[in-house]
């Protein structure tokens, strides 16, 4: 082991500065040199925004890259630093987990000084970046695979007035849907470790298949209407219109209400996402492909609930994720 992580200019420079944090190099690659923005206007709110945590979830790291683009003649106080790609090496390669090393960067807080490339990458930014911030958004998004609604999302948090702090601040984003999520592994997750240190930490995701624009404007204008509710940009926060609708809903989803695949084959979606459903209700058909004597399988709706997230694409192994279902915060 080398030089120990830093960054290649003082984020304590008044204005706009750009440089590089510098994972330092170890047994299984050199070192790494990830682009940092920084935009320091003094006093105010301190706010980390970073991308690329999953590498096949390209929307984090485009709308980093277009915030860079205005924030300088936007923001009017207080602290942004952003860092478009957290993992460069799964970006370039576009796969969820490191090429060298095959783990999932959000599943190895908080990460370790000599250990694997996402180990140093999550150690250097824990060292360096988070003790600049209040309040983090990590910007990622459902990938080719699924459909999911513009959606900003927070695990439970034990602590009731972050809880209610991060909620509120999930909602500034006035995406379609704010969700709640019990969720497992969520001990070595990068909001958890935000969390315990009584931070601010909420998750964007979308779905939908390829990168467009339309998803690209809604994400980017659910961040800048966060900043506005920050106070680090003045402006007036618009709600986004989805598939032809303007609507902010808060939803709740519980671990019993992931619907898992009964078998191995091909997802056939028959609802969308948003759709309200009824128990009994056909959300899909799992169609096993290896015989076409094997009977295909209705996958129904145990409750009356939202469809918030639906497989929409890939071929499903037995176990494998098919929907996530969910209800109104405060009506289950
Ligand atoms: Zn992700």
């Amino acid at each position: 082991m080398g030089e120990a992580p830093h960054l290649t200019f003082n984020l304590d420079t008044p204005g706009v500065s750009t440089g590089h944090l510098v994972v330092p190099r170890g047994v299984d690659c050199e070192a790494l040199s990830l682009p940092v923005f920084s935009c320091n206007r003094g006093e105010g709110p301190r706010l980390l925004i970073t991308g690329g945590n999953h590498g096949n979830e390209l929307e984090g790291p485009i709308v980093a890259r277009r915030l860079a683009d205005w924030l300088p003649e936007a923001q009017t106080c207080g602290r942004v630093i952003i860092l478009p790609e957290l993992n460069p090496l799964a970006v370039q390669a576009w796969t969820r987990t490191t090429p060298v090393d095959g783990k999932n960067l959000n599943r190895v807080f908080p990460g370790r000084f000599d250990g694997s490339v996402t180990e140093r990458i999550v150690d250097a930014v824990l060292r360096l970046l988070l003790p600049m911030a209040d309040t983090v958004f990590d910007l990622h998004s459902f990938g080719p695979t699924w459909d999911f609604p513009p959606a900003v999302i927070t695990h439970p948090i034990a602590d009731a007035d972050l809880m209610a702090k991060t909620l509120r601040m999930a909602e500034a984003f006035k995406l379609p849907v704010t969700l709640l999520w019990e969720y497992y592994d969520t001990d070595v997750m990068f909001d958890a470790w935000v969390h315990r240190q009584g931070k601010v930490f909420v998750c964007a995701e979308f779905g939908g298949g390829t990168v467009g624009s339309e998803a690209l404007g809604i994400y980017e204008a659910g961040v800048r209407n966060a900043l506005i509710a920050l106070g680090l940009v003045e402006g007036t926060a618009e709600s986004p219109i989805f598939r032809q609708q303007k609507s902010n809903q808060t939803l709740e989803t519980l671990l019993s209400d992931l619907l898992k695949s009964p078998a191995r084959g091909i997802f056939e979606p028959r609802c969308s996402v948003l759709d309200k459903v009824q128990q009994g209700d056909l959300i899909g058909i799992l169609r096993p492909m290896e015989s076409l004597s094997t009977g295909s399988i209705d996958i129904c709706a145990p409750t009356t609930s939202i469809v918030c997230g639906i497989r929409s694409g890939g071929y499903v192994n037995a176990d494998d994720e098919l929907a996530y279902l969910a209800r109104p915060r405060n009506l289950s």
